[in-house]
């Protein structure tokens, strides 16, 4: 079994709950907040919750290695206001450290935003517009550095997640992740995920053999495939490159069931974590079998 298939479970009433949680529904994998998603401040995690979490861990038979912690969509490593930012890097080097002490091994997070709105009728709207992306990648990579820099110690890997692209998200090219990671200087400690949806709606077709094996081609040689430590498998009510965020169930969207195929199928994405965020998870168990269940042997 090469395959690690899981959900996005939840962390409520301690993050001890999560492998529990996942066992449940039969995942091999499971992606988690390690604290309140919504909030700025958690309290630190309590010694007794982390020996529960690591007991948990042991019992449900998932490796540290197929957990994909999530960080709080409040953090925005590409903040155009300096105070902001400060608030993000530190938050972000708090997710960091809940993971070490979880002895986990990747922290999964969205690269960031530049927040910056050039009106479309700016006759140098695209100049504008790529001075704000590149400014903004390299204030992420810069984040990045100095949270890698603050958590020597560590060895959790920042795992950078694409985008669709929605409103001012960077991510949405292999072009960003790569030009991120070029910058960051210790590259042991970096890696990506990539959403099957937010890949779709940025304009990468993955709904046939011909158009998967292009995108995920154009991805090995912009990006490079050592870099994939994880995905999140999500079909997708917006269109094919519409740019908009909305996760759908497997085989009910735009997607569709090849796409997913291809992947239970591809040796690229052996041995890491396979993550459901699609938006009934009354069926999660259901949607891990049905992936396992397109391995063909
Ligand atoms: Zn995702
Ligand atoms: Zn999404």
């Amino acid at each position: 079994m090469s395959k690690f298939v899981g959900a996005h479970v939840s962390a409520s009433g301690g993050v001890d709950n999560a492998p529990l949680n996942a066992m449940a529904i039969g995942a091999k994998a499971f992606a988690l907040f390690t604290k309140n998603q919504r909030q700025w401040v958690a309290k630190p995690l309590e010694q007794k919750t982390i020996d529960a979490f690591k007991a948990n861990l042991e019992k449900s038979g998932i490796q540290p290695k197929h957990v994909l912690p999530h960080d709080s969509y409040l953090i925005n490593l590409g903040h155009p206001e300096i105070e902001k930012l400060e608030k993000s890097r530190e938050a972000f080097i708090d997710e960091l450290n809940r993971c070490e002490q979880l002895e986990l091994e990747k922290l999964n997070f969205h690269p960031g935003s530049h927040l910056v709105k050039i009106p479309k009728k700016d006759p140098e709207y695209m100049d504008k517009l790529m001075h704000a992306e590149l400014h903004c990648l390299d204030v992420i990579a810069e984040s990045m550095n100095r949270a890698i820099e603050a958590t020597k110690d560590s060895n959790v890997k920042l795992v950078i997640e694409n985008t669709a692209g929605q409103g001012s998200n960077l991510g949405y090219k292999f072009e960003h992740l790569a030009y991120i990671i070029d910058k960051i200087e210790d590259k042991n400690r970096v890696g990506v995920c990539i959403d099957t949806c937010h890949m779709f709606t940025a304009g990468y077709d993955i709904r046939t053999r011909e158009t998967y094996d292009e995108t995920w081609n154009s991805f090995d040689t912009i990006v490079g495939r050592e870099y994939l430590m994880g995905m999140h498998i999500n079909d997708s009510k917006a269109k094919f490159g519409s740019r908009v965020d909305r996760h759908q169930s497997l085989g009910q969207g735009e997607i569709g069931w090849d796409a997913f195929r291809f992947i239970m199928n591809d040796t690229r994405m052996d041995d890491i974590p396979l993550i459901l965020e699609t938006i009934d998870e009354t069926i999660w168990p259901e949607e891990i079998k049905a992936l396992y269940a397109l391995i063909e042997r």
